[in-house]
């Protein structure tokens, strides 16, 4: 892999101050996750680390669009995606485990660089909403596949409703 695709901040070399990263996530960048369901996106990430003697707190911009199955018509749409996120990272003599949810984290004083590519993996995740749906034209209408929506209502079987609703038969007699 090359180091356009590489997600590591060598901080070892770094001197103590802020410094700043920028960071691109491409086609390239899923195939380090087999088990993604998103494989392709255009993001830019920022990142503006303060590095102290015994810390490293890094504030994370993420700023594009990934490719996202549009729950209405199936079609693939880039969705647009704006994140923020903070780290920070405390050196210690093993690193811990490392769940997505956590903000802080230990890394041990063996460690020469960090790597981010699973926190960026995830923060693309946390940043797309559960229902996605092409987004809406200048005019107010919907950007869906309209022949796709079409076939999918053909093929959805309609709702029985000619069964009477007979849950509130037993209370009619007080009503009148
Ligand atoms: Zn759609």
């Amino acid at each position: 892999m090359d180091t356009k695709h590489q997600y590591i901040i060598p901080f070892t070399g770094l001197s103590e101050g802020n410094h700043e990263f920028t960071f691109y996530i491409d086609k390239v960048f899923f195939l380090l996750f087999p088990e993604s369901e998103l494989h392709d996106a255009q993001v830019e990430i920022q990142v503006y680390l303060t590095k102290a003697p015994e810390t490293l707190n890094l504030d994370i911009d993420l700023k594009g669009s990934v490719e996202v199955e549009c729950d209405r018509c199936l079609d693939l749409f880039n969705h647009e995606i704006e994140f923020h996120a903070k780290l920070n990272v405390e050196f210690g003599d093993e690193n811990s485990d490392i769940s997505e949810a956590d903000e802080n984290i230990i890394l041990s004083r063996k460690e020469i660089d960090l790597d981010l590519s699973r926190h960026f993996f995830d923060y693309i995740n946390i940043s797309l909403p559960i229902r996605r749906i092409h987004p809406k034209n200048q005019n107010g209408k919907s950007t869906c596949n309209k022949e796709m929506i079409k076939k999918l209502k053909e093929l959805s079987v309609k709702k029985i409703d000619s069964e009477p609703d007979t849950r509130w038969d037993n209370l009619k007699p007080l009503m009148n």
